[in-house]
Formats: C-alpha cells, structure tokens, sequence
C-alpha cells in the first residue's frame, strides 16, 4: 500500500483500515513455547487456517509482515470491485436513452469514487481486525517470518516452535523485465488504488483478468485507456467465444487494444511516459501516455521465508512444492492460497486454507484436486466459468458433447437488456453427465454455482430441466440447456415408440 509516488491517502477511512489491519505500536506478544499451529501470512488463507486452528483449539500464531486481509482486502478483489460498480453505474447511466430515461448532465468526481473505495474497504476491514483475530486466541506477529529450522521460525526478536505451520505468504506482482521501467516508473494494483488524479491516458500491459477489469473500470471514469496483451486474445486460459466478448467490448467502449503486441522500452519525454510497441506483423510504434498499470501477472511471495532452512522446496514460478493434501516436502508443514496453488483467487485460498488446516492438525485426508473450482472475470457482462473447457476434455480423451444457448432466449436478459452473452456445457457424450460451464452474462459470478453445485453432485445435463428456477430469471438459461440436450435425445426413433404408446391408449 506504501508507494513513494503514490503514499496511502491519510483519511479518516485509511486510518481506520490501518487501525484495523496494521495498528500502529503493535506489541508482539511473547511467544507461548511450542505452538500447535503458526500460519505465515494473514490474507485469505491465513486467516481462514489461523481462525479455524484456534477455534478447533489449537495454540496457534499468525505472522503478518505487512497488513492483514492481505491482496484482497487492501489491493486485490475489494477495491477493484468498488471502482467496478462506479463504472458499471456509468454504463447504465451512459446507456439510460435505450431505456427511455435521458440524463442530460452528470459529472465523475473521482475523488468522491477514491472515497467511496476507501469508505468501504475500511469497513470491510473489520472483519479482519487486530482486535478481532486476539479475541480469536491468536498470537498475532507483525513482522516479516522466516524459517530458523524445520520446526521454527523467526519473526522480528522472536522465535516460534512449532508444531505444524502452514505457509499462506501469497503472490506478488511480476514486474517484465522491460528496458526503462524502473526509471520511468508505473502503478500495480498495490498502488493504483491510491492515485489521487484519474490519468488522463492510461497504459496497461497484459489482458489477464486483473488488465480486463481495470482497463474497464479505467475507461468508464475517464482515463484513455490503451491495453497490450502478448497473445491474440483477451483472458487466454478462458473459452475464445467469451474472451472475444472481451474485445468486442473493449473497442466499443473506445479502448485502445493491442494484441500479439509487446512493450519492448519506456522513457520519459517532455513530461510524459514514452512506450515503444512491437506488434507482430505491424513493426514497432511509439505511444505517450501519463501512467503505466502493470498487469502481467503474479508470482508466489517466498522471499523472506528462508525456505531451504526448512527443507520445503518451490519453484519460484509455480511456488511452493506441494502433495494433493497440500503437505510440503517438511512433513511439519503445509501450503495454502496463492503460495502454492494453480488458481490464485479468495475463494481457493480460503479452500485449500481448510484442507491444509485439517490435514495438518487432524491427519486429515482431504485433497485440492476434489475441489471444484469456479471463478469470474468481472468485465461486463462478466465471464464465470467451473469445471472442464472443451480443451480439458479433449487432453484427458473423453467422449464429450457441449450445448451453447444465447442469452438471447432469456426473457429475463431481454427484459434487462442483457442479451449479450451466452452458456456453454459441457457432458459427457454418453452419460450426459455435466463436466464443465461457461457463462457470460451480467450476474454470471453469482451464476454460476448452480452448476459447481451439479458437478458435485454427479448431475446429468437433463436434470437441470427438472430444477424450477424462478420466472423470470437468468437462471433459466440452466433449465434451457437442459431441455435441448432432452430434445436431442428425442430421436425420430423414440418419437415413433411415444406415438405408438400414445395410440395404444386411445
Ligand atoms: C487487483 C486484484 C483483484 C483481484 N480480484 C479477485 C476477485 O475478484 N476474486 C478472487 O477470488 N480473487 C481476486 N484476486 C486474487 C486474490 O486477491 C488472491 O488470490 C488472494 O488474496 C490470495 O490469498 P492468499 O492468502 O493466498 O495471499 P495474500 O492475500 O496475498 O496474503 C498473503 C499475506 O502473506 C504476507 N506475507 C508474505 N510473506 C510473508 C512473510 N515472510 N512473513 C509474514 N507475512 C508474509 C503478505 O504480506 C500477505 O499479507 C485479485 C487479485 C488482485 C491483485
């Protein structure tokens, strides 16, 4: 949160927020000789391991070296999401002739937005408190953690034993290795939330989902948003039809965007960032703009923790070694959240966290690979997806069919204007069993789950048929699906043993 060009605004929000996740004169407590659990790291998952250790009753510390709550609360998922719901206001707001409203005047105080961000996020902060975690039975420490031994580790002045730890250190920004940078200098998403002015253009390299959601937001408010992506898509690891809504929009919205393109120098010239690009087939081009967002994803945060003391090997890529149990190669200690695992959100980091505290405190014998994961990009419409791709199950050489249904068919979206996306399911060809989704549409974050919740459950795709969803929702789009895939089995054959039952019962 610090950043020399951009320091933490001091308001009465971020005052609050540090009382809450970094009091100032914190005292470290004396540690309580061999402790049952330390958890190293208090963002998702550490809170969720140290929270839950204690309250199964184990004597538990959690190190934090800088602010509790972690990415999400301070830089991450929260105030994205806040700048995201002022942008997506302004698209109603811009959009409101096509629903007959017209709206003759109105200004972005984007001050007042900062505020907003700040206002909230201080008051989700509590729920990750200083107070809160002691009222737990936690030992807290502020400070930076790291491994002495196989069972301990020091933090500040002191040394914690231990019996089981679990490392939930999480990912930090890769910054490319691009000539001028350092000079020229950028905001992450550890500091673009304390910008005090809007930029008025605004750079962004890499259009994973942190670029996509920012760029988005960014334009909405103001800033002339030009995004870089490497690649010829938007959200690579997603399904093309929906990365490619991605785009759509984008260029709709007025973004600038640069595919199979890559930034190759920065400097600065009469006052402003210059960008050198290299776009594949188009040669190199020059842009100047004011700031440059950083984006180009995040890698495990393992520096400070010393971990060949501790025998727990890593990659400095994929992050620390981990078994299906989240046990590391020191049988003492255990990994959780973006540390160590493939799909760096809150919801896994709060998942695996579970696994790794059961494992650890209870030779439990859960295992990630059960898990069944979903996630969101939260552009609009937003783009949610759970279980297999089509590429997924063409790599595993399973027998696989999809059903795609526009949004289109949804009175729900008509009536909303939402009619822009669309759900793809994937099943089984033989047994109909559902093995993945993908959903664009507005809500689809909240969406989705249905069908992690059918996965879980062994369902087919027809029986999405016999859930009564409300009328009219969204959701319906669910139900639909599962009535083609029960036409489709309608062959003219069954169709001929139907009539003929029919006409024996006249
Ligand atoms: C801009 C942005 C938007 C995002 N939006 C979403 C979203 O909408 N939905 C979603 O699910 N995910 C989102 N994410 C991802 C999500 O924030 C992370 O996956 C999640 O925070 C990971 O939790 P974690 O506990 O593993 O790590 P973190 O939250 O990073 O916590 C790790 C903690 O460990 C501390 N630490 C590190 N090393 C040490 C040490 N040696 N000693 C002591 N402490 C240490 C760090 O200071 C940090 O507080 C977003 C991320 C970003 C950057």
């Amino acid at each position: 949160m610090e950043d020399l060009c951009h320091p933490m605004p001091m308001d009465t929000y971020n005052k609050n927020l540090l009382k809450n996740v970094h009091p100032e004169n914190w005292q470290n407590p004396v540690p309580a000789g061999t402790y049952d659990l330390v958890v190293i790291g208090a963002g998702s998952a550490g809170l969720v391991a140290a929270i839950g250790g204690a309250r199964l009753g184990a004597k538990t510390a959690l190190v934090e070296k800088t602010f509790l709550g972690g990415d999400c609360l301070n830089y991450g998922c929260v105030p994205s999401k806040l700048l995201i719901r002022s942008s997506r206001l302004l698209r109603e707001i811009r959009n409101s002739d096509r629903f007959g409203i017209r709206v003759s005047d109105f200004q972005v105080d984007f001050q007042d937005v900062m505020a907003r961000l700040r206002q909230v996020r201080s008051k989700i902060s509590e729920h990750d408190s200083a107070e809160r975690i002691v009222k737990e039975g936690i030992h807290l420490f502020f400070g930076k953690g790291h491994f002495t031994s196989g069972n301990s580790l020091s933090v500040e002045d002191r040394v914690l034993k231990f019996k089981r730890a679990i490392i939930t250190s999480g990912a930090t920004t890769f910054i490319p290795p691009v000539e001028g940078i350092d000079i020229c200098g950028y905001v992450t998403n550890e500091s673009i939330f304390n910008i005090p002015e809007i930029p008025e253009t605004l750079m962004i390299l890499g259009g994973g989902p942190l670029g996509c959601e920012l760029a988005l937001a960014f334009s909405r408010l103001g800033s002339k948003v030009t995004i870089i992506q490497r690649g010829h898509q938007f959200l690579p690891k997603e399904d093309p039809d929906a990365a490619s809504i991605v785009a759509e929009i984008f260029i709709e919205e007025g973004i600038d965007v640069m595919f199979n393109s890559q930034l190759k120098t920065i400097r600065v010239r009469d006052g402003f960032k210059e960008a050198l690009i290299q776009t594949e087939g188009e040669g190199e081009k020059t842009c100047r703009v004011s700031e440059f967002l950083i984006a180009t994803g995040r890698t495990p945060d393992l520096e400070d923790l010393d971990l060949e003391v501790a025998g727990v090997e890593y990659d400095k890529r994929n992050g620390i070694k981990v078994k299906d149990d989240l046990q590391t190669t020191n049988p003492r200690i255990y990994a959780a959240g973006d540390s160590c695992m493939k799909y760096k959100f809150t919801h896994t980091a709060d998942a695996s966290a579970r696994i790794a505290l059961q494992n650890a405190l209870f030779a439990g014998k859960r295992k990630v690979s059960s898990l069944c994961i979903p996630w969101c990009t939260y552009v609009d419409p937003e783009i949610a997806h759970v279980g297999m791709y089509e590429r997924d199950a063409t790599e595993r050489g399973l027998d696989f069919d999809s059903i795609k249904v526009s949004l289109t068919e949804i009175d729900r979206a008509l009536l909303e204007g939402d009619e822009r996306g669309f759900l793809k399911i994937i099943f089984g060809e033989k047994n109909g069993k559902i093995l993945g989704a993908t959903l664009v549409a507005n809500h689809a974050g909240d969406m989705i789950s249905e069908i992690g919740t059918a996965i879980k459950a062994g369902l087919t795709i027809g029986k999405l048929s016999e859930i009564i969803h409300p009328y009219p929702t969204q959701t319906e789009i669910f139900k639909r699906a599962g009535d083609i895939y029960n036409a489709r089995r309608l062959t003219p054959w069954v169709t001929k043993l139907l009539k003929c039952w029919l006409w024996l019962r006249r």
